[in-house]
């Protein structure tokens, strides 16, 4: 094969080379018209180029604009939101495929939704939840003291335990810099797996700590490291207030406590018709060189000039890019060993969420598989019925490699187990493989393994000259959420308009 390929690079040489012959003879007037109709369409040219129409990206691109400044945001995707989607249920009425609930302390993205006129609701969580461990079904209030954890025999004082010191930990981290914690070292030597075994003592404890692991990062504890789980957790918070684990897991008072009425799409395609034509749609970014004279960005839609670039993306998506001059080894390292989470999400729409009926949330915490936990993901007024489920970490990679038919059946089986028989028909069934996205490539978001941050942290949101990084993975709080995507999108505006 490569014999063949040698040949034809040769023969189109000739051929472009007895082209360029033939043209030599031509009249020049023919020749210079020849020229104008072959000439690449002119740079456009924006203070800032805006890589990516993501919460980050679009947020980023408004904050220069507000300030006088001129924009381009250039999108892979033919639509905006990048890992926010609604699905039309008809009749006005949506679900999310990706990102969807805001929750206390995520400041930025309430300010920001009021500001674009879109309103929020409470998830559902009226009734109770349903345990399914060990072959057993039982319901338990949600309401209690420890929210949404369920009452697994023998696990409940060991995961409250865990959680205590894990809240404890991550108070010594700064989050603008968590590799630079007194234990930093210590810490990122080892993976979470690794530390909850030797903090914890019972088969229960390590389930609970493994279900709320994954439905927070949709990768496995053995997957991540103990410095970049404490991170998320300091995370989870404001200025004002301490990140804690619960505000990650928690419905009410947490993460998963509102959701918008619109779906959360609305706040990227508000801000993006806010920007109108300075976004473009279905121009990835192929390269970006920089120079002293500015920088050039390279997409299939051509090509734009600026004075600074803002690459609003996942690492692991920035570092496909073609930087020149090359980027800094440590940088580049950084981007190679950043993987994004493993999430398929499905929903199963129904006429109504009987569940309701019985006295139930929607929320269920299982052992089964492929979906070990819930939620009603009904629109606010409950028509028609949404069951969501997640498939994470583990079960998201074996089971985005089945077919479409195996997962479903295999979905609406657990949703029997938790639900009852009503639970297999639904009217709609709704998939996204995250991992299977081209400009996504998996979710939630982004994780570091042992030694990563200790030693490639500091490059996660340097900037490299005119180069200057946004997206959630870059955030100080809420880093993985749609919050944190919104306050990179701030910094990173910041710094650009302050070097131009
Ligand atoms: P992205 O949304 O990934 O935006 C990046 C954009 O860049 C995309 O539009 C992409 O198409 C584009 N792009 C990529 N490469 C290129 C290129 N080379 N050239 C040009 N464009 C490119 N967060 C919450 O706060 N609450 C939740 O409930 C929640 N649940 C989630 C559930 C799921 C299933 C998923 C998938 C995510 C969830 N998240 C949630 C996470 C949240 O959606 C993300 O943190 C947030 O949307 C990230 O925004 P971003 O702008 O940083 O990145």
């Amino acid at each position: 094969m490569p014999c063949v390929k040698a040949e034809t690079t040769r023969r189109t040489f000739i051929g472009t080379a007895a082209a360029t012959g033939a043209a030599a003879a031509l009249p020049a007037a023919a020749e210079a018209k020849k020229k104008s109709r072959h000439r690449a369409p002119s740079a456009r040219r924006a203070d800032v180029i805006v890589v990516g129409a993501g919460l980050a990206g679009l947020n980023a691109a408004r904050q220069v604009v507000a300030k006088g400044r001129s924009a381009y945001v250039v999108e892979a995707r033919d639509r905006v939101g990048g890992r926010t989607l609604n699905a039309d249920l008809g009749g006005g009425k949506v679900v999310e495929r990706g990102g969807q609930w805001v929750g206390p302390t995520q400041d930025r993205l309430f300010a920001l939704a009021s500001e674009l006129g879109i309103g929020t609701f409470k998830t559902y969580n009226d009734g109770n939840g349903v345990l399914v461990y060990k072959g057993t079904k039982q319901t338990f209030s949600t309401t209690g003291p420890l929210g949404p954890i369920p009452p697994v025999p023998d696990g409940l004082v060991d995961a409250e335990l865990l959680i205590q010191r894990l809240d404890q930990m991550a108070t010594e981290i700064d989050t603008k810099a968590p590799w630079k914690a007194a234990k930093a070292a210590e810490y990122d030597s080892q993976t979470f797996e690794t530390w909850k075994q030797a903090n914890t003592t019972t088969e229960g404890g390590r389930y609970l700590t493994d279900l709320a692991f994954t439905s927070v990062f949709a990768a496995e504890p053995r997957d991540v490291s103990l410095l970049f789980t404490l991170f998320y957790i300091a995370a989870a918070g404001n200025a004002s207030n301490v990140g804690t684990f619960d505000r990650l897991i928690n419905t009410a008072g947490g993460a998963q406590e509102s959701r918008f009425v619109g779906g959360s799409q609305l706040v990227s395609i508000r801000m993006a018709a806010q920007l109108s034509k300075r976004v473009v749609l279905r121009a990835p970014v192929r390269r970006i060189v920089t120079s002293p004279g500015g920088v050039t960005v390279t997409t299939d839609r051509g090509t734009f000039r600026g004075k600074q670039v803002i690459v609003a993306i996942p690492p692991s998506l920035a570092g496909r890019i073609d930087y020149q001059p090359l980027l800094p080894a440590s940088r580049d390292q950084l981007t190679q060993r950043m993987p994004m989470g493993t999430v398929i999400k499905v929903e199963a729409v129904y006429d109504k969420p009987f569940w309701r009926d019985d006295g139930l949330a929607g929320y269920t915490n299982a052992d089964t598989d492929p979906v070990r936990l819930t939620y009603d993901n009904s629109p606010p007024d409950g028509s028609p019925g949404v069951l969501l489920g997640f498939i994470e970490g583990h079960a998201g990679r074996v089971w985005g490699r089945r077919s479409p038919a195996d997962r479903r059946a295999a979905v609406l089986d657990n949703f029997a187990t938790f639900y009852g028989e009503k639970a297999r028909n639904p009217t709609r069934y709704i998939e996204t493989l995250w991992a299977d996205e081209e400009w996504s490539r998996g979710c939630y978001g982004a994780y570091t393994p042992p030694g990563v941050l200790l030693d490639f942290g500091e490059y996660l949101r340097a900037p490299v000259g005119r180069i200057k990084w946004a997206g959630t993975e870059t955030a100080d709080y809420w880093v993985g959420y749609m919050d944190g995507a919104l306050r990179s999108g701030e910094r990173a505006a910041a710094e650009a308009l302050g070097d131009l």
